[in-house]
């Protein structure tokens, strides 16, 4: 992962890219992402940030707003559970895709080098420059199929 210095001088540009300023809470939002372990949806990582930060009242209007800011510039990524909302995670971490549970929506991240490397070939196959990929993959998870209804 990159260092957090270089990430906060990144967010400094995108926000006046887009004639922001750099707050308090904007910053605060930034670090809890970059400290949160695993995958959040914008309503827990609001509380997260509300739990450590209870004097900064920031509003969840506000982590929508900077991770839809933060989402455009790639600094975090997320996985669409269609209407049910989204499910963010830095993007500065080592690549991976993902298995999706479609009953309870557990993630889990794998990466496999056969995987990798084929798609390599696939698109050099088709001289087809690849900038980055994800791939999901939906299904039900072992303790979903086990607890069946
Ligand atoms: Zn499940
Ligand atoms: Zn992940």
């Amino acid at each position: 992962m990159e260092p957090y210095k270089e990430l906060i001088g990144k967010f400094q540009e995108i926000l006046k890219e887009n004639s922001l300023k750099m707050t308090k809470q904007r910053e605060i939002i930034l670090q809890t992402i970059y400290e949160y372990e695993g995958h959040f949806i914008p309503e827990g990582l609001h509380k997260k940030v509300q739990e450590s930060y209870p004097e900064l009242k920031v509003g969840i209007a506000t982590i929508y707003r900077t991770l839809q800011l933060l989402e455009s510039e790639n600094i975090v990524t997320s996985i669409s559970f269609g209407a049910n909302g989204k499910k963010y995670e830095y993007g500065g971490k080592d690549h991976h895709d993902h298995m999706i549970c479609n009953k309870c929506g557990r993630l889990i991240e794998f990466c496999d080098d056969t995987i990798e490397k084929q798609q390599e070939k696939i698109a050099k196959k088709a001289r087809f420059k690849i900038v980055n990929h994800s791939m999901q993959i939906y299904g039900i998870c072992q303790e979903c199929q086990e607890n069946k209804k």
